[in-house]
C-alpha cells in the first residue's frame, strides 16, 4: 500500500507541473459561409493551439480540444451552412468544440489569428468544407465503380427549424455480471437486478430523445472493471452512472445510495474492501493500467462534477424510494476512475434485505426509481443549459 501511494503522489505532482500552460477564455463563438464551406471562430483572450479527435470524415462530427481554453459553462447553438450544430463545453483537459456535420464534409483548416486590424482578441479560426461528390469512396470502389454510375449524394437542405443540439452522452454501467455474480439474495443475485435497472434506465433515456445511451453490458456476460472506464472514455461520455444493489452483514440495514469517488479513496477502499469486490484496493498492482488509474485520482475537477450530480441523484430519489440515512457517500470504487468523466454508483438497496429485494426484483418499483435517475439527468444537463444560454 504505502509503496503504491508513493507512485501516486509523484504522478500528482508531475501533472502540476505541466498544467502551467497560460489559459485564454472564452469570449464568443461566431459562424459564417454556405453548404459548401462553413467558417467558424472562436474569439478568446489569449492565444491557443488545437488537436483534433476527429475530423468530421468517418461520422459527420468534428472534434476539436482546445486544452488551455476555459469555456465555462456548456455552450452551443444552431449552426450555419455544413455545421448543423456545434456545443462547446468543458471537459478534462480542456474546452472541447463539437460540430454537427450536415452532410459529408471534413474539417480543411485551422489557425490562430492574433489581436490585429481592429481587433483587440485572439481569434481561433476553423473552416469546414463539404467534400467533392464521390470524395468518400474508398480507393478500390473507385476503380470499379465508372462515373456514370457514381451514387448521387444528398444535396445540402438549408436548416429551416433550429437544430437539434448535439446530444449528451450517458454511460449506463450494470454492476457484475456473467461469472461475477455480485451479492446475493434469497431469490437471485445482484447482477440481474443490476441489469434489469440498466435496461429499464437506457429505455428511459433513450425515449427523451435527449440523450446518446451507452451500455457497459446489455447481457449477463462478464466485463472487467477498467473495460467499463475504457468504455466510458472512448464514448466521450458526460456522466457515467453505475448500478449496484448493495449486501450487508445486517439484514435489516436497507435503502439506496450513491457514492462518489472519495479524496482519500485507497484508505477508505482499505476499509470496505471485503463488502463489495467492486471497491478499489488502491495497492491491487503496480502495473501501468493502475499507475494510470492512481494518475486519474488527482482530477478534482471531475470529482467535484460528480459530487454535484450525487446531490442532485439524492434530492430525487428521496421520497420516492427509501435511502440508508446518509446517502451520498463517497468510496474508491474502481469503475469511478475514468479521469474526465463524472462518475457516480447508485446502491440501489439491498438484496440481502427482504424489503428491498422485493422492490429490486418488482419491474413496476424499477420503473419509478429509475424515473428519478432519469430526472436527476434532466436536471444535471437542464441546469448547464440554462446557464450557457444567458
Ligand atoms: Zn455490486
Amino acid at each position: 500500500m504505502a509503496a503504491c501511494a508513493a507512485v501516486a503522489v509523484g504522478l500528482a505532482a508531475f501533472a502540476v507541473g505541466h498544467a502551467a500552460t497560460e489559459t485564454a477564455a472564452l469570449i464568443k463563438v461566431r459562424m459564417g459561409g454556405d453548404s459548401s464551406e462553413t467558417r467558424l471562430v472562436i474569439d478568446l483572450d489569449g492565444a491557443t493551439s488545437a488537436k483534433v479527435v476527429s475530423d468530421g470524415a468517418v461520422d459527420r462530427r468534428v472534434v476539436v480540444m482546445l486544452p488551455n481554453v476555459i469555456a465555462g459553462q456548456t455552450q452551443q447553438g444552431s449552426g450555419k451552412g455544413i455545421v448543423r450544430a456545434w456545443m462547446l463545453d468543458q471537459v478534462q483537459g480542456g474546452a472541447r468544440l463539437q460540430l454537427d456535420l450536415a452532410g459529408d464534409a471534413k474539417l480543411k483548416r485551422r489557425f490562430l489569428l492574433p489581436p490585429a486590424d481592429g481587433v483587440a482578441n485572439y481569434r481561433y479560426v476553423i473552416d469546414v468544407a463539404a467534400s467533392p461528390p464521390g470524395a468518400v469512396l474508398t480507393s478500390t470502389t473507385a476503380a470499379s465503380v465508372a462515373a456514370p454510375t457514381a451514387p448521387i449524394r444528398t444535396q445540402f437542405l438549408p436548416a429551416k427549424k433550429p437544430a437539434l443540439p448535439l446530444k449528451k452522452v450517458v454511460v449506463i454501467d450494470a454492476g457484475h455480471g456473467g461469472r461475477d455474480v455480485g451479492a446475493s439474495g434469497t431469490s437471485g443475485y445482484e447482477k440481474d437486478v443490476n441489469l434489469a435497472a440498466a435496461l429499464t434506465l437506457a429505455d428511459q433515456l433513450g425515449r427523451t430523445g435527449r440523450y446518446k445511451v451507452v451500455l457497459t453490458r446489455t447481457s449477463d456476460v462478464y466485463v472487467p472493471l477498467e473495460d467499463r472506464v475504457r468504455v466510458a472514455q472512448r464514448a466521450g461520455a458526460d456522466l457515467f452512472i453505475s448500478l449496484h444493489s448493495d449486501s450487508a452483514p445486517e439484514t435489516n440495514l436497507k435503502g439506496a445510495s450513491v457514492y462518489t469517488l472519495s479524496d482519500k479513496a485507497s484508505q477508505r477502499a482499505a476499509k470496505f474492501v471485503s463488502r463489495d469486490d467492486w471497491f478499489m484496493k488502491a495497492s491491487l498492482t503496480g502495473d501501468q493500467g493502475v499507475r494510470d488509474i492512481l494518475f486519474d485520482l488527482t482530477q478534482r475537477a471531475t470529482r467535484n462534477r460528480s459530487a454535484v450530480f450525487a446531490q442532485t441523484l439524492v434530492s430525487s430519489i428521496e421520497g420516492k424510494a427509501p435511502m440508508l440515512r446518509r446517502s451520498h457517500r463517497d468510496a474508491g470504487f474502481m469503475v469511478l476512475l475514468a479521469p474526465d468523466v463524472p462518475a457516480v454508483l447508485l446502491e440501489m438497496g439491498f438484496v440481502n434485505n427482504p424489503e428491498d429485494e422485493a422492490r429490486l426484483r418488482d419491474p413496476a418499483a424499477r420503473v419509478r426509481l429509475m424515473r428519478a435517475v432519469t430526472g436527476a439527468i434532466d436536471i444535471h444537463f437542464g441546469e448547464q443549459m440554462k446557464l450557457a444560454s444567458r
